[in-house]
């Protein structure tokens, strides 16, 4: 069964390009650890017994609570929730706090998983993207994070920058591949519209990112995945073989989770609900006793929508068999058809159990999908 979520939404400054609820305030930090408890006994029956198999500790910047807060957090966790013993425990952070004394406390604090959020390699690049880390403490960081006893280091890069050609892109690839890492997870740079960056765009003091950039850039990207020790099980994530992030790949299979904290989503296999997006309507849900802001009941036709859509964005694609359980044989038909009349050879693979996109196919996978969506009509 579930996933179980915590959302920390500080950040030490926030990035041009983040759409992220996050808020560089941290007065209010104790007061939202203490929320964050009432929550997890408001809602502590909602896995029936069953353990947790996954946790992730995610944000904002996780990174930023000190071991006696992360511990704190972790002992109400135990106290409410069953925790599988081999359960994935993940803590994002950002390479300017992993110190290799943070890295020890967050190994002797039971996260096995780190990921960190790099985005790139390159001074200038960061800079851009309003990162507070240089290139040479992303490299530390790692290092740090590999000699504290972490085998399970995920990184995060961004690609699809203008201020960053073909030729700086396929070296930063080479650094990363150079790393003790297992995982690393590689974004477009997209405009999200509560961003810095929207704004800047619309005040005409910078420009959107080139989409044929990031195309090529993604190209590239395969091509080196390709030659390298990683596969591609996403559309953004890439793993050694068997080091494929557990608590991701639960969402993308429809595997129930709980989402604590402010803004956090949760999933219960029915419904999707989520908690209020800001602090102040954090604390005034948690203050009411209400377990989430808003809750919506998924239909068939939701339900099959979500199934393309999230299965699709894997390698390992749609088990036809699987889907015809679901769905019916007449949905497997219609959906096969669609693929053999609009969707471009090159673009996916057809076995006998299975559908999926090739590395090519998944740079359109959503909009791939949506023209397999049901509606209403
Ligand atoms: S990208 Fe991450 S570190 Fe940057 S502001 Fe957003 S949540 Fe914070």
């Amino acid at each position: 069964m579930p996933g179980l979520y915590l959302h920390i939404p500080f950040c030490k400054s926030k990035c041009v390009y983040c759409g992220f609820y996050s808020t560089v305030n941290q007065k209010d930090m104790e007061k939202y650890l203490t929320a964050l408890d009432t929550e997890m006994v408001l809602r502590k029956d909602e896995t029936a017994g069953d353990k947790i198999r996954t946790l992730y500790f995610g944000g904002g910047t996780p990174s930023l609570l000190q071991p006696a807060q992360l511990q704190h957090i972790l002992d109400n966790i135990h106290r409410n929730y069953t925790i599988n013993p081999n359960a994935e425990i993940t803590i994002e952070a950002n390479p300017e706090q992993l110190t290799s004394e943070h890295c020890k406390s967050l190994k002797s604090l039971g996260f096995n998983r780190i990921s960190i959020g790099i985005q790139s390699f390159h001074d200038d690049i960061l800079q851009f993207l309003g990162r507070k880390h240089t290139a040479k403490e992303a490299m530390q960081a790692v290092e740090n994070a590999h000699a504290a006893g972490f085998d399970n280091i995920s990184i995060d890069l961004i690609y699809g920058v203008n201020e960053r050609d073909n030729t700086l892109w396929q070296k930063e690839l080479d650094i990363a591949f150079g790393l003790p890492v297992k995982h690393f997870s590689a974004y477009a740079l997209t405009v999200e519209e509560n961003s810095l960056l929207y704004r800047r765009i619309h005040q005409h003091r910078d420009v959107e990112p080139d989409e044929d950039l990031a195309s090529v850039q993604y190209k590239i990207l395969s091509e080196a995945v390709t030659n390298s020790r990683f596969e591609q099980y996403e559309i953004s994530n890439f793993a050694v073989k068997g080091w494929e992030s557990k608590h991701n790949s639960a969402y993308w299979h429809s595997v129930p989770y709980i989402g604590l904290g402010a803004s956090a989503h949760s999933f219960d296999g029915e419904h999707r609900s989520w908690n209020a997006p800001t602090l102040s309507g954090y604390f005034a849900q948690i203050e009411r006793r209400k377990p989430c802001h808003e809750r919506e009941t998924l239909t068939d036709i939701d339900k099959h929508n979500e199934f393309i859509l999230l299965r699709l964005r894997t390698a390992s694609g749609i088990d036809l068999q699987e889907m015809e359980g679901l769905f019916g044989a007449v949905q497997v038909k219609s959906l096969l058809c669609y693929f053999s009349s609009e969707v471009p050879d090159e673009h996916y693979i057809r076995t006998p159990d299975r559908l999926h996109l090739t590395a090519q196919g998944l740079w359109f996978a959503d909009g791939i999908a949506s023209g397999a969506f049901l509606t209403n009509e």
